[in-house]
């Protein structure tokens, strides 16, 4: 355990204005609140006890996390999904979600100690997001598909999955090579990348809406969370991507305020939605689904275990290949992006 007050260094390294940070440390608009670069790991640790601009970010997601682990306890107290099979694609949602969480506060916290730690940090939040979509898109099929569907993607869980597996491997692949290739169109390309992500994984329901004949794909108490739920995650892309407010007062939102904290706070509760959607079709539909596919953990967590292996193996490779680049990687531009 780090005793934080042994630790006694000047307040002005987690404070500094954006002209005393290297232009890839700064974020636009944001003036002050700069942590030194290249600190280290403890004081990375010790600097969200301070008043600096990624202390709002870790904290955020720490409390998002810590409120969505006791929610998930609480359901999964009641149903135990090494008892009932049928719950484990909500268990893999689940370890999707914590992942997400946890890999972001590490991406946020950590990514002053060196620009190549920078771009690795974010390196895991890519596949975080990635792994978590993922997740999502398995508890969609289990429990909000339509009973029968033409699609052929909806009638065989292996077709599904393998383009999941594939949206999420291409989803971790260009959204790593963007730090350091087609750097012009970065944002574009990892907003537009997440965006169709979690469209492909959300498919099974969006089908289900768009060709409802029985009454069990009408049942639509689930629909208003997952309604909202696109609405969060559309206003945080929407805050993230304009940079609004603190494009309208620069300087003004540096501790508190800015876009991606809103970002981080709108997402969250899109994220609770997500996962009340997905209960309420667990419960609601679970005796009109077919039987086959029925979930297992083969099928539900240990292939989003294989998809978060697959996922950090690409990070190691884009991390191993940083360090053949450290020169060339030193110079060139990074920026904080989820
Ligand atoms: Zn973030």
């Amino acid at each position: 355990m780090i005793d934080l007050n042994t630790i006694n260094l000047p307040d002005g390294k987690f404070n500094l204005p954006d002209f005393k940070v290297p232009l890839e440390f700064r974020e636009p608009y944001i003036l002050s609140g700069y942590r030194q670069p290249r600190i280290s790991a403890r004081e990375c640790l010790q600097s969200i006890f301070k008043r600096c601009n990624e202390t709002i970010n870790v904290w955020s997601h720490i409390v998002a996390c810590a409120f969505f682990v006791i929610r998930s306890l609480l359901v999964f107290s009641e149903h135990n999904p090494f008892e009932d099979p049928f719950v484990y694609p909500l268990l893999s949602f689940a370890i999707g979600s914590s992942v997400m969480y946890a890999m972001s506060v590490g991406a946020h916290m950590f990514n002053s100690m060196s620009n190549k730690t920078r771009h690795v940090c974010f390196f895991f939040d890519y596949a975080a997001i990635s792994v978590y979509a993922f997740s999502a898109g398995q508890a969609f099929y289990f429990y909000s598909r339509p009973l029968n569907s033409d699609w052929i993607i909806l009638r065989y869980h292996f077709i599904f999955a393998l383009v999941c597996v594939a949206v999420s491997c291409f989803s971790i692949y260009s959204c790593c090579a963007s730090r350091h290739r087609w750097i012009a169109y970065k944002y574009l390309l990892r907003t537009g990348t997440f965006m169709a992500s979690f469209f492909v994984n959300t498919l099974p329901y969006w089908i289900r809406i768009w060709d409802c004949h029985s009454e069990v794909d009408c049942y639509y108490v689930s629909f208003p969370y997952f309604r909202r739920q696109y609405m969060f995650f559309a206003m945080a892309a929407i805050a993230n991507g304009s940079r609004l407010p603190e494009r309208l007062i620069p300087g003004v939102f540096d501790f508190c305020g800015q876009s991606h904290h809103f970002l981080h706070i709108l997402s969250a509760i899109g994220n609770l939605d997500q996962m009340t959607a997905l209960y309420q079709d667990m419960l609601g539909r679970r005796n009109a689904l077919p039987s086959d596919p029925f979930p297992t953990f083969i099928n539900s967590v240990f292939l989003t275990v294989i998809v978060l292996v697959a996922n950090v193996a690409v990070v190691l490779w884009f991390s191993m290949s940083l360090k053949s680049c450290d020169s060339i990687c030193e110079d060139k531009p990074v920026g904080k992006q989820e």
